[in-house]
């Protein structure tokens, strides 16, 4: 498990793709951190290359059309025994916060529910 603030390193920015579920930190470090599904765990990803600002990485992936990046608010991931119960309910939540689609289906935004992403996901990340 990766830290999201270090002795040397702070958190700059969270950000998640609501089409594909993945969340990722950005440290002042360069270093980048993906967060697990199941555990709820940021792990270290990758670090962001030589020559691209801490900034530009973040603005690129938010103004990016049509690649659904968005700043990742508290509470926007369900925690896993949440994902569980919708699997279990056959009501799902779409990864934009829409409710009750169906656990393999999408919401009206085209948005994926958060089963079809752990699924994607393969429960390992
Ligand atoms: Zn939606």
């Amino acid at each position: 498990m990766a830290k999201c603030n270090t002795a040397s390193a702070h958190e700059v920015a969270r950000i998640i793709n609501l089409k594909t579920g993945t969340a990722l930190l950005i440290r002042s470090d360069r270093k980048i951190l993906r967060r697990n599904l199941v555990s709820g765990q940021w792990l270290t990803f990758k670090k962001i290359k030589e020559g691209v600002s801490i900034e530009a990485f973040i603005a690129h992936h938010l103004n990016k059309p049509n690649a659904h990046w968005v700043p990742l608010k508290r509470g926007m991931i369900p925690s896993f025994e949440a994902i569980s119960r919708m699997e279990s309910n056959g009501i799902a939540e779409a990864t934009d916060g829409c409710e009750h689609i169906e656990p393999d289906g999408t919401c009206i935004h085209g948005m994926p529910a958060w089963t079809e992403v752990a699924l994607r996901h393969g429960f390992a990340g």
